[in-house]
């Protein structure tokens, strides 16, 4: 089974990622981790991306497409978790054609809708909570970057709902219910497409 999660930064894309991960025998691609990886280990993409990722701007599709290429060409028992890719019109073809050069498919693309107060809420919030706990904050969780990144979400990703939508792989489940509930909820729609 291969699921995109979708929604703005602060939907709880990772959050319900890392619970399907505990429960099902699949593996989360997030390209957010993987860019910070290729930072933290000083490669040259890493060195590359830091300015636009730190200023809240997308990286270049070609850079996420190839991260994700290598990750799918290693394969997933229990499938694929895409979380914060694709983020553009241009990554969710890409992404259609590796499956089908996988011989993988698409079974599910979920939507976590939330309103922007409480992103901004939540993600400040992050931020607060990682600052108490003596962990490293990410250098894009403060308000001006938060600002470019929600309009990158609206121009760029948003009209990925459509694009699924029409494709037919769309569920839109409601974001702003607490973590367990809509994990429940995630669980009876992929139960359903199993
Ligand atoms: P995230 O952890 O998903 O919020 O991603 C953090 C940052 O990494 C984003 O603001 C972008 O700069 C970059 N990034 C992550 N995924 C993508 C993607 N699919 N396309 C372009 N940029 C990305």
């Amino acid at each position: 089974m291969n699921l995109i999660l979708l929604g703005p930064p602060g939907a709880g894309k990772g959050t319900q990622a890392q619970i399907l991960v505990d429960r099902r025998d699949m593996v989360q691609l997030s390209t957010g981790d993987m860019l910070r990886a290729a930072r933290t280990s000083g490669t040259e993409m890493g060195r590359r991306v830091a300015d636009v990722m730190d200023r809240g701007e997308l990286v270049t599709d070609e850079i996420v497409i190839g991260l994700i290429r290598e990750r799918l060409e290693q394969g997933s028992a229990g499938g694929f978790i895409f979380d914060g890719f694709p983020r553009t019109l241009a990554q969710a073809d890409a992404l259609g054609d590796l499956l089908a050069e996988f011989g993988q498919s698409l079974d599910a693309v979920i939507e976590l809708q939330v309103n922007d107060d409480v992103l901004v809420d939540r993600i400040v919030g992050r931020a607060e909570q990682a600052r108490a706990a003596g962990q490293p904050v990410r250098a894009d969780d403060n308000a001006e970057s938060l600002k470019v990144r929600l309009m990158e979400y609206y121009k760029k990703t948003a009209p990925l709902i459509g694009y699924y939508h029409a494709k037919g792989n769309l569920q839109s489940i409601d974001g702003l219910a607490a973590i367990d509930a809509v994990a429940a909820e995630i669980k009876v729609l992929l139960d359903r497409c199993a």
